[in-house]
């Protein structure tokens, strides 16, 4: 998952406690081999090969779940969430790296590779096509998420229901510290150096928050998110933190990346649509912040808001 992992969990027994744990991270590792991009051999990665070939494949229970919400979230965002956005993904992490834009031709060729109406599914089969050439999945706007669910979950059958799993920023929220009735959450605040002023106070929920705080180029003075609007094939240029509470990681996850890119007039609008699901959407516009909440942002996370922890 490329991204530091993080347990705490409360049990009288410490034995069961570290069963529990080394049991999720089994379970991240497992789901890892499947979801990896960067790892030729993982069962993502050997799908896409056979893309345009007219193969069609038989996939695990995880992928084909996975695949599957996430097609349903491209479909709802008319493909501002697209889970088949890989090609130009790639584009742009080779962009990182020689910070230099790709030649527009390149773009072309990805945005033909894209789509996430050329992914068909045998549901009986439990099988996948990729109908065009040189398609790639990606799922790194909801692996995380998906990841940290199942770890609570296998944690939760070890009998550690009181637990809290930070993936990369992303959070599991399971049953409170004990004496607890909520996990307190600081949303980190957009302008660097800045101490956080938002707070989520919940528990058995997901958390994630999707941002270019880390993962961004610079080219010819203008700032490019590792979020692509498929649309355009570009990186988000604006500079925005978005934060959603959703009952689950996977769907805190996929949202988080979905506002990004639908922004706040119709992304917290969507947010909206999801029971007991809120979305915090921050821009940093020069030195200001802008702050745009959905309609339960408020009463999902505790109450006052933005007061104190
Ligand atoms: P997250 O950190 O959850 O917001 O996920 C960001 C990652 O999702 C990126 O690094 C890409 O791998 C992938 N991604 C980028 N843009 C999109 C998009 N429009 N739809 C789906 N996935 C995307
Ligand atoms: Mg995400």
């Amino acid at each position: 998952m490329a991204a530091p992992l993080r347990i705490i969990c409360y049990h009288p027994d410490g034995v069961v406690a570290d069963r529990a744990m080394a049991r999720a991270m089994a379970r991240i590792h497992q789901l890892n081999a499947i979801f990896n991009d960067y790892d030729p051999t993982s069962e993502v990665r050997r799908l896409c090969e056979t893309a345009g070939t007219g193969k069609k494949v038989q996939v695990s229970d995880d992928l084909w779940r996975l695949l599957v919400f996430s097609l349903e979230i491209s479909e709802q965002t008319a493909g501002a969430f697209d889970v088949t956005i890989g090609p130009i993904v790639r584009l742009w992490r080779r962009a990182r790296m020689a910070r230099e834009l790709p030649p527009a031709w390149r773009f072309d060729q990805a945005r033909q590779a894209v789509g996430y109406q050329f992914v068909r599914l045998y549901p009986e089969d439990r099988a996948v096509e990729l109908l065009r050439p040189g398609m790639r999945l990606d799922f790194g706007a909801v692996a995380k998420g998906y990841a940290i669910d199942a770890a609570l979950q296998v944690m939760r059958e070890e009998g550690v229901c009181s637990a809290l799993i930070d993936l990369g920023g992303d959070l599991g929220l399971g049953d409170p510290p004990p004496d607890r009735d909520h996990w307190n959450v600081a949303v980190a605040a957009i302008k660097p150096g800045e101490s956080p002023s938002y707070f989520v106070r919940r528990a058995r929920c997901g958390v994630a928050t999707s941002g270019d705080r880390y993962r961004f180029v610079v080219i010819d003075g203008k700032r490019y998110s590792h979020i692509v609007d498929p649309r355009t094939g570009v990186g988000l240029t604006d500079q925005s933190e978005v934060t959603v509470v959703a009952p689950n990681a996977t769907l805190a996850d996929a949202l988080a990346t979905a506002v990004s890119v639908l922004r706040p007039e119709k992304g917290l609008a969507w947010v909206d649509t999801f029971p007991d699901t809120a979305a915090l959407y921050l821009r940093l516009v020069g030195e200001h912040t802008e702050v745009y909440t959905s309609k339960r942002w408020k009463e999902l996370t505790g109450g006052t808001g933005n007061a104190q922890p």
